[in-house]
């Protein structure tokens, strides 16, 4: 009894073993046909300033149509495309994406001064190779570069510190800004604020949500935004869900955030940024 117990065990665990390394493969697999016919999409989510709620611009959010399985977000895969380096080349279109989008605001829209926020893997900061394709393809691409803003998470910087600096420094260099995204939600040093040549600090959406019940971290916050009127950079917080935190938020010196509050992401139709001015084309 014991045994053949022991043994659909055994057979249970290698089954379900067998079915992650297949999906893995599948996975890895399907990435690769994503890129080569052009599968993903970026969705938009804005972000506000939070006294008047002016749109100062957007943060541009992967998305990856999937033939069979529907909209994914980095969740389902993201992973994946870090672990096999296949997030560069992605990235390396998201620029090329966002640059079309930028241009297509440029005259006569309401958006003509907006920035657009990119999510950068701290890969393309590591790699030489990488990082001077990035570099070659803001310089090509993106006109106005003022305008776009890349934002890297702490994880870029646990290894490889020196190199990740050089990196910043050298996209700092043209004309970009720069965001350390997701402050708040690991170790957070306060060594990212003063070393790195951020000029956004985004307040992570879990350091957010705890505003709700633990008023110390609103200290953090004032704090945090003290400490940007020295060293030159600005917060912005996310997952801004209530009116509550929105203006818990604001009151700590918080001068910009994003959230399903405000909006959630959303894709953008281009050349079509407004219904009224596209009825001149028609
Ligand atoms: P993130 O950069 O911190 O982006 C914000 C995430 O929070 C987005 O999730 C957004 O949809 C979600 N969000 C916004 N407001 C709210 C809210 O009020 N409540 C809640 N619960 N969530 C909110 P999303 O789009 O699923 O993206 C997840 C993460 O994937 C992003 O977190 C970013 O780190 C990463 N990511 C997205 N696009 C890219 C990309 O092109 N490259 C890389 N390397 N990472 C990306
Ligand atoms: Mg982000
Ligand atoms: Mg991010
Ligand atoms: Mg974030």
């Amino acid at each position: 009894q014991a045994k053949s117990l022991g043994r659909g065990r055994y057979v249970f665990f290698d089954e379900s073993m067998r079915e992650q390394l297949l999906a893995s493969m599948t996975l890895e697999q399907e990435l690769r046909v994503a890129i080569n016919q052009q599968q993903f999409e970026l969705h938009y989510q804005k972000i506000s300033n939070l006294e008047c709620s002016q749109i100062i611009g957007f943060e541009a959010l992967l998305r990856w149509q999937h033939p069979k399985k529907g909209l994914l977000t980095p969740s389902e895969f993201l992973f994946m495309a870090e672990e096999t380096g296949m997030i560069l080349e992605i990235e390396n279109w998201v620029i090329e994406e966002v640059s079309r989008q930028l241009l297509s605001w440029q005259y006569g829209s309401e958006f003509d001064n907006a920035f657009i926020a990119v999510n950068l893997s701290g890969r393309h900061l590591t790699q030489v190779s990488q990082l001077s394709k990035l570099i070659d393809n803001i310089r090509k691409n993106i006109a106005l570069p003022q305008r776009l803003i890349l934002e890297f998470n702490e994880s870029a910087f646990e290894q490889h510190n020196e190199q990740a600096l050089k990196g910043l420094r050298k996209l700092k260099a043209l004309g970009v800004k720069l965001a350390l995204d997701d402050y708040g939600a690991g170790l957070s040093s306060l060594n990212f604020l003063y070393s790195y040549p951020f000029e956004i600090i985004k307040l992570d959406r879990s350091f957010v949500r705890s505003l709700k019940n633990n008023e110390k971290n609103l200290s953090v916050i004032r704090a945090l935004h003290e400490l940007g009127q020295d060293f030159g950079y600005r917060l912005v917080a996310e997952g801004i869900e209530n009116e509550d935190t929105l203006q818990k938020l604001h009151a700590a010196g918080c001068e910009f955030g994003q959230g399903y509050y405000l909006n959630r992401p959303v894709k953008i139709i281009r050349d079509d940024p407004s219904e009224d001015d596209n009825k001149h084309y028609a």
